[in-house]
This record gives structure tokens, sequence and C-alpha cells, in this order.
């Protein structure tokens, strides 16, 4: 079990971080925010790349800054940017990355090639980082922060860069990781982790706002989200006196999807709230 009591970074008198708490079982866990919202700012406290202003982490009871490399040998981290050196071949990067975990040479070799494999990258395995397209780049990120087996997984936009059928793929290799470790997918992208998070924790501003299942975020959006089919001019006056509103295509027609507390237009109909008009709902104007 893994948890965080308290969690604080500030940088000056900014807090990027706010007494952020939760506890987290094994699976799969969405930290969903908007950007600037402070989850790589979490993220890297976690993996110790940056010290936290206050606040704990424990792992199993025992606070993690006392664990030093006992922490470092459980956790997997795909980093927002990793600075893969583009000489290096994928095989260079995961013999780099299984020495600094300390994994015995040979094992290593084995364990290297399988995970290359297991990313689909196996025929890639001796070019250049240089010449791999961002696709590439995640899948081989994925598969360098599995070297060690890890208990946590952190990965910290995973998706960025990738095409809509590499999403799906990259979604699907996660899914399939063992229901027995815990994993922490940072994202502002809802499609990402909508079908594969056991429960979402929303972020903003620092602070934890929620942290719940996706149906019953879901549930408390009933009666909130509303679509109107208004003319030309009823649109855009819609769009602006509403901030959490987007376009959406209704028998060929554009309607005005509205999320709000009370009905918005005395035509708007109530309609089934989805993860996405939660996101709009919490996060509002910074939603994009
Ligand atoms: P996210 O990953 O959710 O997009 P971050 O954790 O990267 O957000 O950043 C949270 C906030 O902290 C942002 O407003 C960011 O500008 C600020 N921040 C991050 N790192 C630093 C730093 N080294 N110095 C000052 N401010 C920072
Ligand atoms: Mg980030």
């Amino acid at each position: 079990m893994l948890q965080f009591k308290e969690l604080t970074k500030q940088y000056g008198n900014f807090t990027a971080l706010d007494r952020f708490t939760v506890d987290l079982e094994s699976g799969i866990y969405a930290l969903l925010g908007p950007n600037g919202a402070g989850k790589s700012t979490m993220m890297n406290i976690l993996v110790g790349l940056i010290a936290p202003t206050n606040g704990c982490i424990y792992y199993d009871g025992t606070d993690i800054s006392k664990m030093d490399d006992k922490f470092r040998d459980i956790i997997g981290y795909m980093p927002q940017y990793p600075g893969f050196y583009p000489n290096f071949t994928a095989m260079d990067l995961m013999r780099y990355m299984a020495q600094m975990k300390g994994i015995p040479r040979k094992d290593a070799e084995k364990r290297c090639l399988k995970l290359l494999e297991s990313v689909n990258l196996t025929e890639k395995k001796d070019a250049k980082i240089g010449s791999f397209s961002g696709g590439m780049r995640q899948r081989l990120g994925l598969a360098q922060a599995l070297i060690n087996d890890p208990k946590i997984l952190i990965l910290d936009e995973p998706t960025a860069g990738l095409d809509p059928k590499e999403r799906v793929r990259f979604r699907n290799m996660v899914r399939r990781l063992s229901d027995q470790i815990t994993v922490i997918f940072c994202t502002h992208i809802v499609s990402d982790i909508e079908t594969i998070a056991k429960e979402i924790l929303l972020i903003h501003h620092g602070k934890l706002l929620k942290k719940a299942a996706i149906p019953a975020l879901v549930e408390e959006m009933q009666g909130k989200v509303w679509e109107v089919l208004p003319d030309q001019d009823g649109i855009e006056h819609l769009l602006d006196e509403y901030p959490r509103s987007s376009l959406v295509s209704r028998n060929m027609q554009t309607a005005v999807r509205i999320v709000n507390d009370t009905k918005p237009h005395p035509d708007a109909v109530s309609c089934k709230p989805l993860l996405e008009d939660v996101y709009l709902y919490m996060f509002g104007d910074d939603a994009s």
C-alpha cells in the first residue's frame, strides 16, 4: 500500500502541490488534471527526483525517504519527457537501465530482450533511438520502466505524441500488466484512462479534489449535463455564457453540450453524463 500524507511542494510562494493526501492499493489509478495541476510534481517526489517541502509518502507503512535503494528497486518510472540518448540503441538503453537497477548481468540480457519483445520492438533492438518514431519511443519508455518488475509503475503523460492507434495499443499494454501492481497513470486526456482505470484521482491547483471510480463520478453529474439545438446566434451566445460547454453533432445539426448545475436554456434537454463532462465540470475554464 502506498500512502501520501499531506504532501506539499512549494516553489517560493507558489504551491505546486498542496497537502496531497491519498491511499493507493493495487490496480490502475488515473491522476487526471489539466496542465499545471501538479501531476508531474507529485510523480517527481514519488520517484525521488525532487524533495517535498512538507509531508511524507509511506510504502507498506515505511517512509520511502528512509528506504533509499529499497524503494528505487520497486518502482518503474516513465517520465513525461524522457531524455533518451539518441545514439543509444534500444538494447543499449535497456542494458543501461538494468545496470542502474542492479539487475545481475546474467539475467539482464534475457530480460531486456523479453521486454523489447513485449512492446513489439524486437526488430528495432539494434536501431538507434534517434531514429525512432514517437510511438516507438513511448513503447521503449514503457519497456525500460518495467525492467525491474516494479511493484509501482509510474506513467507520466505516457501517450503524448501517439496517434490514435498507438494510444489504444499503449492502453492495452498497460491493462495487461498484472493486477498485483500499482499503476499511477498521469494524464490530461480522459480517453486514455476511461476504460482501464480502477479509480480516478482528480487534481487541480495542487489539490486532490476527488478520488472515486468512474461510475460514481459520472453518477454525480446526473442532471448537470444538457444539450440545446439553437440557431447560429444562439450557439455563439451559449458558448460565451457557459464556459463549460462544447459543440457536438446531433442528426446533422450542431448542438451545444453544456455542463451546468441548472437548466441553461428553456429548450435544453438533460443528457446522460460522460467522464468528459466530469472533467469539464471540475476543471472548467482550465480544462483545455
Ligand atoms: P502537471 O504535470 O500537472 O502539468 P506540474 O507538476 O508540472 O503540473 O506543475 C505544477 C505547477 O508547478 C505548474 O504551475 C508549474 O509551472 C509549477 N512548477 C513546476 N516545476 C517548477 C519549478 N521548478 N519552479 C517553479 N514552478 C514550477
Ligand atoms: Mg506533467
